[in-house]
């Protein structure tokens, strides 16, 4: 019987062991923090060893077969590099699942905007009467579903960890948002470390298969040019209008008319730009992927149009928390690099009290530099280590504050607003340093602002 170890024992690895089980394979599964009752319960379900809370048990692990690494755990872990070096495949959950569905993956990457446009895309789909399961980076794991439902459709968030072990897994629609700076501690402070990461989603992709991307994506645009020829379709989007490229995209999605227009091969979309679930131009990136998967999976416009129109947004991207004193507060903790909160900034309207900060992935300020000399009027750092966003941002001569915790934060925002402006939270950095995490950040911000609306 052939062994598979499984490392991690969160959504994806405890998924994985199921899977693997219910395949006839000899599991085990390994992590060195304690696994949460859910997933202990799912593993003595089905019979499955495992270990937690300490390190890794060498022996149990460098004699399987194959291994199936959590997205959590670096490449340069000591023991998967044992575990390469020695020749032991280490494979994603992903790519474990995939290898027992036919159903159609459409699989979304990206730096930003991934868990929209999936939840969007599946939104969609299944509003349509489509028979889909959500997965990846939301939802369940794909390989619990693979082992324990049946789907003909599957929507994918593939983060670039993900990625990194994928091999033989295909993507029937893949989708690029963008490639902007991300996680590079994890990539030897290498960007093209990173976009090969994000490209991988492109692999094995055939003249069946769709490739959907941002065709003013200077990253992504120059990897197609040095990736030619490409045996998929591709379907690029644009936020410009017809008048400004001087032509359509065809295939593909724009804008004319002040609609958003996708033109596919068997049919053409158009919804009214004022007509759309969300605010800002990012999110009419987001909008036009999905609904050119959505197109593409063979759903009519009419469809479409409803769909998006009862689609709520995703919680904590630029979700409104209330209104206090006339001040509106809006809560964008998932912002979790620069780039993101470049789009929060261009997507408000009124004058913002912004509060940033957190654990710096190795930032650059300079992309949001003018919007924030534009529309911010004051700063508000939230972190352990203020210092790099000091030494940046104050020399523009604008109010700033330090705040140890959310409540120091918003209360330093509260007497910086006037009534008319805007408290937005879309930190810029991963949440680590004071919260659990990105959700914890944001949830903590909302029942604050709650508790000043009573
Ligand atoms: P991801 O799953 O890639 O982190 P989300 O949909 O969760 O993306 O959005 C994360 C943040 O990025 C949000 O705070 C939002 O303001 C911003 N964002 C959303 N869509 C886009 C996009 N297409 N381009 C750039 N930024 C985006």
């Amino acid at each position: 019987m052939k062994r598979i170890a499984v490392l991690g024992g969160g959504e994806s690895g405890a998924g994985a062991a199921v899977l693997a089980k219910v395949k006839g394979f000899d599991v085990f599964l390994s992590d060195m923090s304690p696994i949460k009752d859910k997933y202990k319960e799912w593993l003595d379900k089905w019979q499955i060893p495992y270990e937690e809370g300490h390190a890794h048990t060498e022996e149990l692990i460098l004699n399987a077969d194959e291994v199936i690494k959590s997205p959590g755990i670096p490449l340069t872990a000591p023991l998967i590099v044992k575990l390469m070096k020695q020749g032991t495949p280490v494979i994603s959950e992903i790519e474990f699942a995939g290898r027992y569905t036919n159903a159609k993956m459409i699989c979304i990457t990206g730096s930003n905007g991934k868990t929209t446009t999936t939840m969007m895309t599946y939104h969609i789909l299944k509003e349509a009467g489509l028979n889909v399961g959500l997965a990846g980076n939301v939802g369940k794991s794909l390989a619990l579903q693979v082992a324990t439902e049946h789907f003909d459709y599957y929507v994918i968030e593939l983060s670039s960890f993900q990625l990194d072990n994928m091999y033989d897994f295909k993507a029937n629609v893949s989708v690029i948002m963008n490639i902007t700076p991300d996680h590079l501690d994890r990539y030897d402070h290498e960007m093209q470390n990173y976009i090969d990461a994000k490209m991988r989603i492109l692999q094995n992709q055939t003249e069946d298969d769709h490739f959907i991307f941002w065709n003013e994506d200077p990253i992504v645009t120059k990897e197609i040019a040095k990736r030619q020829p490409l045996q998929m379709k591709l379907i690029p989007f644009t936020g410009r209008t017809v008048k400004e490229m001087g032509h359509p995209l065809t295939p593909g999605a724009y804008i004319k008319d002040g609609k958003l227009v996708v033109d596919l091969a068997d049919q053409m979309i158009d919804i009214d730009v004022d007509d759309l679930p969300l605010p800002g131009p990012h999110n009419l990136y987001n909008t036009m992927a999905a609904t050119i998967s959505a197109g593409l999976s063979g759903i009519k416009k009419e469809a479409i149009r409803k769909a998006l129109m009862s689609f709520k947004g995703v919680e904590h991207r630029l979700e409104k928390c209330g209104n206090v004193d006339g001040v509106e507060y809006i809560n964008d903790s998932k912002a979790t690099n620069v780039n993101s909160c470049w789009y929060a900034l261009m997507s408000m309207t009124k004058p913002t009290v912004l509060i940033l900060g957190g654990k710096d992935k190795g930032n650059d300020y300079t992309e949001i530099e003018e919007l924030v000399r534009e529309r911010c009027t004051a700063l508000v750092y939230m972190g352990l280590h203020n210092e790099k966003l000091h030494d940046f941002f104050d020399k523009m001569g604008k109010p700033v504050a330090d705040a140890l915790s959310m409540r120091e934060a918003l209360e330093k925002c509260r007497a910086f607003a006037k009534p008319g402006d805007t408290v937005l939270l879309s930190p810029c950095c991963a949440s680590f340093d004071l919260f659990k995490s990105y959700e914890d950040r944001g949830d903590q911000m909302k029942a604050i602002v709650a508790e000043w609306q009573k």
